[in-house]
């Protein structure tokens, strides 16, 4: 941070400080980490976190215990798996069929130009692996589907699907609805996207919300996507998928959150469990 920046935090700090009364009690002390339950390398990488009340040390440890399961290592799933890595999950499985082509790179940030031509499973790998060695990555190069994607969620305690397909969507919804396990769906397209969560069994899930597939609904490569949009619906995911594994902050649930970055107005649109949805109703 610039000398100009910090003068003006710490003039901010002093004039909000000054303004309070003066009669006020002295502020409760911090509570003080479990040092015995973190290393100090791991009180130091996460630090800026740590310190947030929202998270602390018991969000950080139910972090560290999870296991998730991102599908896709593109445009949503490249911030997904950054921040979660980054975060300090303990387990990632990572799923992508594709191999990395020139005309990912202006939007899929876990793949670099001298990554062309590698499994987009690996490549996301090996980057996660630098960001954070602590964190155990397993990628699975195969495409989801609804015949596979039942033994993708054995032992996961969360799915993030960052898959750019409604047949993928609806069937990872599903499975993620017969196993209830969590979810977090999300889709982006153009400069405008939507994130939700599903609670198996509590919450509405995607199908309730989307009973079917858009018709003509665009494609990517069709219809254009800029990475900045692809990066704010990715780390919304990523932040739910936060959510859920700790509890530090209610999740977008019964409904889902619809951005439009071109006009930068974010709707949250509410919705409800159907009694007759295939997916959902029975579990
Ligand atoms: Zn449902």
């Amino acid at each position: 941070m610039s000398g100009s920046r910090r003068s003006f935090f710490r003039d901010l700090a002093s004039v909000v400080a000054s303004a309070k009364d003066a009669t006020a009690p002295p502020p409760e002390p911090e509570p003080a980490l479990p040092a015995a339950d973190l290393t100090e390398a791991e009180i130091e990488r996460y630090s800026r976190q740590l310190v947030l009340p929202e998270w602390g040390a018991a969000a950080q440890l139910a972090l560290s215990e999870a296991s998730v399961l991102v599908i896709g290592a593109g445009a949503l799933g490249a911030p997904v798996a950054l921040y979660l890595a980054g975060a300090g999950l303990g387990r990632m499985g990572i799923v992508d069929d594709d191999a990395v082509e020139l005309s990912n790179l202006h939007r899929q940030l876990l793949h670099f130009t001298p990554d062309l031509g590698v499994a987009k499973a690996e490549s996301a790998a090996a980057k996660l692996r630098f960001l954070n060695p602590d964190v155990v990555v397993e990628p699975y190069q195969l495409r989801v589907d609804a015949e596979n994607v039942a033994g993708l969620l054995e032992g996961q305690d969360l799915v993030v699907d960052c898959s750019d397909s409604f047949a993928t969507r609806y069937a990872v919804n599903a499975a993620c609805c017969a196993a209830r396990v969590p979810l977090v769906e999300a889709g982006v397209l153009g400069m405008s996207g939507m994130v939700m969560s599903i609670r198996p069994g509590r919450t509405a899930c995607y199908r309730c919300a989307f009973p079917v597939e858009p018709r003509d609904a665009p494609r990517c490569a069709d219809a254009g996507v800029l990475g900045p949009a692809a990066g704010v619906v990715g780390s919304l995911q990523a932040l739910e998928a936060m959510k859920l594994l700790t509890g530090m902050a209610p999740a977008i649930a019964d409904g889902f959150l619809s951005v439009d970055l071109a006009t930068a107005e974010f709707v949250r649109v509410r919705t409800s469990r159907r009694g007759d949805c295939p997916d959902c109703a029975e579990v």
